[in-house]
């Protein structure tokens, strides 16, 4: 049994605080599974993943484990899926490695989600988008109750309120590189309009408290039918030669266009490994995995979430065998209802609980952001700037209304989705602007029904959202 720690188990008592366990049966079997591997060479083996997870997680991080309350789902519960035990590995080790890789010469460069992060990679840095500076941020703080994590990410919250806005919706983690929780060295995000958090944050940059210490650098994206101009996409390329030029002062080393070229290869393994988990798992008529499994299998083929593109890779190559398997044997997942209404959510940064929504009778089977840059494959022959431009400029998600509408309703009708959502955070001024144009589209096309909920600005209220997505649940069932 995980050792929760004493002051933990004394702040409980009378709260009914219950914590999750992997349970000792599966160790067996999970620790024949595969190593990880990392970008630097090392490896973890399975068996260290199972320590960790058994040992040190628990009196680290008491709060991942806590699933007492509404907001459970940190953790997935699926154990038999050895993916989700090395995800959560990465994620909880996400400060140990960062560090290390700081060390190691590797620059810390914040950038803008759902974008590739190729070029990042290809000289040497460490491409930390919103979530994972996030992620970083919070695993710094060891032995937090879930209340008191909760309360420190509101604290961390109010101050971005303060030093950037109170009109932006604050979910793009830019305060902790406002506070300087993660050492970044550069803000150097795509431009793309999508975020407006984004926007206001590297503006604020210029002026914030860290702008002496943390440079600046914007890589210029240009809008409007972007992707047919030769001139927007060499205007793009050359952005990009501009943002691996000024990492290169950083590390004093020159990136090779072979450099890119490799490690355009690198993602468009971890990009394809995604879409055809996502082929299979829209194939099944059950699905194979419960919802939150499914998104982060989805999403680790931007291989950004983690830090090092190599570990996602190295866990993604391995859960694409056991996806399959699955949909072979006709595996049920539990938590799943038979027959579970497909939902499909459209819009940014705002997700409801995987797992209410299955209580529910109903399962979250896909989303737009991000599956846009995942499901862009790069040509890998030619100058591998211009082709990196082309495929960033032609992000469905970043097109104009009716390119992006009907990606979205090809992705509804592989998907087999019963009703869509579309999410955004207050404050979020494109999402919101875009939202009633794209869904009378896809409801016009695709012939489903649509939602649009515009969540709270705070972390706490999540039954808010909760309770409107279980109604559109059983109006879809
Ligand atoms: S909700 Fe919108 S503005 Fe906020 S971080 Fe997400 S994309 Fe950006």
């Amino acid at each position: 049994m995980n050792e929760i720690p004493r002051h933990i188990q004394l702040s409980s008592v009378g709260s009914e605080q219950e914590y999750f366990r992997y349970p000792e049966d599966i160790r067996e079997e999970f620790i024949q599974t595969d190593d990880i591997e990392f970008r630097d060479g090392s490896r973890v083996t399975a068996a260290e993943v199972w320590e960790y997870l058994t040992t040190v997680g628990p009196v680290k991080f008491p709060n991942l484990y806590d699933t007492s309350n509404l907001f459970t789902g940190r953790l997935s519960r699926d154990v038999t899926l050895p993916f989700t035990l090395k995800h959560n590995y990465l994620l909880m080790t996400m400060h140990e490695r960062m560090t290390k890789a700081k060390a190691q010469g590797h620059p810390i460069v914040f950038v803008q989600g759902g974008q590739s992060v190729d070029p990042y990679y290809a000289a040497g840095a460490i491409a930390l988008r919103p979530a994972s500076t996030g992620i970083w941020a919070r695993r710094q703080r060891e032995g937090l109750t879930r209340n008191q994590d909760e309360l420190e990410g509101q604290q961390d919250k109010q101050k971005a309120y303060n030093a950037i806005s109170f009109e932006v919706c604050n979910s793009a983690g830019y305060e902790h590189i406002q506070e300087g929780n993660v050492p970044a060295d550069m803000v150097a995000p795509y431009t793309a309009l999508r975020c407006s958090d984004v926007s206001y944050g590297t503006e604020a940059h210029r002026h914030g408290p860290r702008s002496d210490q943390v440079k600046l650098l914007l890589v210029d994206y240009p809008l409007d039918h972007q992707k047919d101009k030769d001139w927007a996409i060499r205007y793009f390329a050359d952005n990009v030669r501009r943002l691996i030029k000024n990492i290169d002062g950083l590390t004093g080393r020159t990136t090779t266009e072979d450099d890119l070229a490799r490690e355009i290869k690198l993602h468009n393994e971890g990009r394809r490994l995604s879409v055809e988990i996502a082929d299979l798992w829209w194939s099944a008529i059950d699905p194979p995995t419960n919802g939150k499994d499914r998104r982060d299998l989805f999403q680790l083929g931007g291989m950004e979430v983690h830090g090092d593109p190599v570990a996602s890779l190295s866990i993604l190559r391995e859960a694409k065998g056991y996806i399959e398997r699955r949909v072979r044997d006709g595996h049920k997942t539990k938590g799943v209802q038979d027959n579970a209404a497909r939902l499909f959510v459209c819009g940014s940064c705002v997700f409801p609980n995987d797992y209410r929504c299955e209580e529910a009778g109903g399962i979250i089977v896909g989303n737009d952001n991000h599956w846009s840059d995942i499901t862009t494959i790069i040509n890998e022959s030619g100058d591998p700037y211009y082709e990196l431009a082309k495929g960033v400029l032609s992000y469905p998600y970043e097109q104009p209304l009716p390119e992006r509408a009907k990606w979205t309703v090809e992705q509804i009708k592989k998907s087999r989705t019963d009703g869509v959502l579309f999410l955004y955070k207050w404050g979020c001024n494109t999402q919101s602007a875009i939202a009633r144009l794209l869904v009378d589209e896809i409801k016009a096309q695709a012939g489903v029904p649509t939602i649009i909920i515009e969540d709270d600005m705070t972390r706490t209220q999540t039954e808010q959202l909760q309770n409107r997505v279980n109604a559109f649940i059983e109006m879809v069932s």
